[in-house]
């Protein structure tokens, strides 16, 4: 058994933390290999050791003087040293990282010290080797990641390693310029290691005992999900449910390793286990609910559009050139409704509704701003019948206008969409009907 463990931010913001970290690989000889994320939070307010990174390096590049704003990282991660005790310097690598920065060496390789140093601290206290991600995390010149050459590099370098700790979020060009993934990216590298050593399982341990049916911070106390499939995985990352970044989903898809998501502070906790399929039925009709605001909506009427050839194509095609991108498209017989991301159109609004009136020449365009989408997904809406309805009677009684429904032809989700003052509400009256009072 081989498993690839990679822990969060805040599961890794302090020292007390870090010794649940090591309890729990210590805990489990098959727990090889682990990938660090930078220190996160300590507390609600407190600044993750990535933003201060970020901050740190603009102001070094603006020329102004940036030696304390690095010391304040530097004592983030001494107060993890001192509090594990370690016999381990870091003063040698902030040198080279002080030269750096005044050298302009570029704000992912800023970021990317986060996760290097906290991968540094992590070796030094299991007693394993520490790799750099930049030697085996390829990028190609153009900043695209590259997976083939990623998978063997990572693959021949762990081969020799029983054990080893390789920071997340970061690797390299081949000429060793540093790039990082997106924010929350450590969960790819997790995922590519458990590619390269084909890893049985991939645990991901955070602050949550696993991927909550829904958004704990909108729905307190709200229940884990027990399994999930991939799909269903999805299309609530998508809609914003932000446990598991996107992207780690396609290294371990590929090969069938199931991701575990668990929790560092609440380590017996089974978590939530993401897998391909499963014939295991959820205990809920829907597995879960996740929801994005910050919408608009375009509605064009036109009498008889539905049989004037071209109609759809002429108004998407004006949001193609406009460079805006689309999220739902319901419609009716003489009405099409567009959805977009609202801070993507509102700059080009008056070009776009001009483009439309020139291309189609509708009787009526109506905005609509201010909305919501919220996602409830699951595999089991398939066999259930009257999910439709009991949506709309939930938020019938919540008092809640629904702007639009849509049903993905997967029958996998359903889309609803409400105003912005709606949007928490709606998702606890969801919560509510599907989870608490019926099963
Ligand atoms: P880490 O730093 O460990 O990578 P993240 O902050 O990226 O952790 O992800 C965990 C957080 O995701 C949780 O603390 C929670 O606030 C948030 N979250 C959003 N939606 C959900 C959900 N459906 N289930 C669990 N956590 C969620
Ligand atoms: N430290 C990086 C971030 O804050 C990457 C990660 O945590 O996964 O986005
Ligand atoms: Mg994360």
């Amino acid at each position: 058994m081989k498993k690839v463990v990679k822990f969060g931010g805040s599961s890794l913001a302090s020292a007390e933390q870090f010794k649940k970290v090591g309890e729990i690989i210590r805990q489990d000889s098959s727990r090889r290999y682990v990938v660090p994320s930078a220190p996160g939070k300590r507390f609600p307010n407190d600044i993750k050791v990535t933003d201060m990174l970020y901050d740190c390096y603009e102001t070094a590049v603006s020329g102004e003087e940036f030696a304390d704003k690095l010391e304040k990282i530097e004592e983030r991660y001494q107060e993890i040293i001192d509090g594990l005790k370690l016999d381990f310097s870091l003063e040698k690598d902030f040198a080279v990282i002080s030269e750096n920065f005044k050298k302009g060496a570029g704000k992912d390789y800023a970021a990317s010290r986060g996760e290097y140093l906290n991968g540094k601290v992590m070796a030094a206290y299991l007693g394993i080797p520490f790799v750099d991600a930049a030697e085996v995390v390829r990028f190609d010149e153009d900043g695209s990641f590259n997976d083939a050459v990623t998978d063997e590099l990572l693959a021949g370098r762990l081969a020799d390693l029983e054990r080893a700790v390789i920071p997340g979020f970061y690797g390299a060009k081949e000429d060793g310029t540093v790039v990082t993934f997106s924010r929350g990216g450590s969960d790819i590298t997790g995922s590519l290691v458990a590619l390269a050593v084909h890893a049985d399982l991939y645990e991901n341990w955070t602050d949550v005992s696993g991927f909550l049916i829904a958004d704990p911070r909108i729905v307190r106390n709200s229940k884990s999900i027990e399994i999930i499939t991939y799909k269903e995985l999805r299309e609530l990352s998508y809609m914003g449910a932000s446990v598991l970044h996107e992207d780690a989903i396609f290294p371990v898809r590929k090969v069938g390793i199931p991701i575990n998501i668990r929790n560092t502070n609440a380590p017996e906790d089974k978590g939530t286990l993401i897998v391909e399929s499963t014939c295991r039925k959820s205990k809920y009709t829907i597995t879960g609910i996740a929801g994005t605001d910050g919408f608009a909506a375009i509605t064009v009427e036109k009498a008889m559009m539905n049989s004037e050839i071209g109609f759809c194509r002429k108004v998407l095609q004006v949001f193609e050139e406009n460079n805006v991108s689309i999220e739902h498209m319901p419609s009716g017989i003489d009405t099409m409704t567009i959805f977009v991301h609202k801070n993507e159109f509102e700059e080009k609004e008056q070009k776009i509704l001009a483009d439309i009136t020139k291309a189609v020449n509708p009787d009526h365009i109506e905005l609509e701003s201010d909305l919501a989408l919220i996602a409830i997904v699951g595999r089991g809406m398939k066999s259930t019948r009257g999910t439709a309805g009991r949506i709309f009677s939930a938020l019938a009684h919540a008092h809640i206008n629904v702007k639009m429904i849509d049903q993905g032809s997967s029958e996998l989700n359903i889309i609803v969409g409400v105003r912005h003052e709606d949007f928490k509400n709606a998702i606890r009256a969801l919560y509510e009907i599907f989870v608490l009072t019926q099963l």
